[in-house]
């Protein structure tokens, strides 16, 4: 993370908003959340119980190109952009959708670097059991923004393909989605994610048979790993989830309480940040 432009409390920073950089606590100490705009930061648990204050300008800039556009695609793409790059394709979301064998992948060597490195399926309990997956070199920031409490590896896989032929297995038991209402309520019972793991993996081993045969037999193994717990900076959890959305008001403020997953959680509502990556904002602190 770069911390040599962290600006203290009392600060305006404005620019073009992405992904909130997010460093787990030490032990069990909460998360720590960063907002980025350009190329100015804003340290946000420093800003817990204080007022924020956030206005769109009304400009969006893609986030891989910087052109201007009216509308974001795809959380802060360009529509070129959205239909060009690989990272934008159907089968980042579904992996089993891999078509790079075909000869058809938007971006062969983008492809090569990014799904054709080991990845990790995974446990969690965001709002409830869940199955996911994501590039070993994601742990734990993966889990850090859906706002998982407890997330447990379960398989290392040689390919993000296979980790979507692994996923869709469990799938058939566990849901691959995060209820955000209840993840930001907090009301999130604690699971025993290693008896779940040994639940599914009896209940999966045919089918985890079947695709070893497939990709060889050191291609998709069992880890045996401990379950991590994850804290996040909130002061108090909301009761009823009211959303923010700067499409429809580009004035959002109130008292900071928290930040969990990609959302901040204000006195006066949640706003998914995520969704309005791209987005030229002045906060202040
Ligand atoms: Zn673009």
């Amino acid at each position: 993370m770069d911390e040599a432009s962290t600006i203290a409390v009392g600060h305006v920073i404005r620019g073009c908003l992405t992904k909130m950089a997010v460093e787990p606590g030490r032990g069990n100490a909460p998360a720590h959340y960063t907002l980025r705009a350009g190329t100015q930061r804003l340290d946000l648990n420093a800003c817990l119980g204080r007022p924020l204050r956030l206005s769109w300008s009304g400009a969006i800039a893609c986030t891989h190109c910087g052109r201007a556009t009216r509308k974001s695609f795809g959380q802060g793409y360009c529509y070129p952009c959205f239909k060009r790059l690989a990272q934008c394709d159907t089968c980042i979301v579904k992996p089993e959708l891999c078509h790079y064998y075909e000869g058809t992948c938007r971006e062969p060597e983008w492809g090569e670097r990014h799904c054709f490195q080991p990845h990790v399926v995974y446990l969690a309990n965001a709002s409830g059991l869940k199955v996911g997956i994501t590039r070993a070199t994601q742990v734990p920031t993966r889990w850090l923004d859906q706002g998982a409490v407890q997330a447990l590896p379960v398989l290392a896989v040689e390919s993000r393909q296979q980790a979507g032929f692994v996923e869709v297995l469990f799938k058939e038991t566990v849901s691959d989605r995060t209820n955000w209402r209840a993840m930001l309520k907090g009301e999130v019972a604690p699971l025993d994610l290693a008896a779940e793991r040994d639940r599914l993996l009896a209940r999966l081993d045919s089918g985890l048979a079947n695709l070893r045969e497939r990709f060889g037999h050191e291609a998709i193994r069992i880890l045996d790993e401990r379950a991590v717990s994850l804290a996040y900076p909130v002061l108090e959890y909301p009761r009823k989830i009211v959303s923010h959305n700067f499409d429809k008001h580009p004035e959002v403020s109130g008292m900071l309480h928290g930040v969990k997953g990609q959302y901040l959680i204000l006195d006066s509502g949640v706003i998914n940040l995520r969704k309005f990556t791209g987005y030229e904002v002045e906060v202040a602190a």
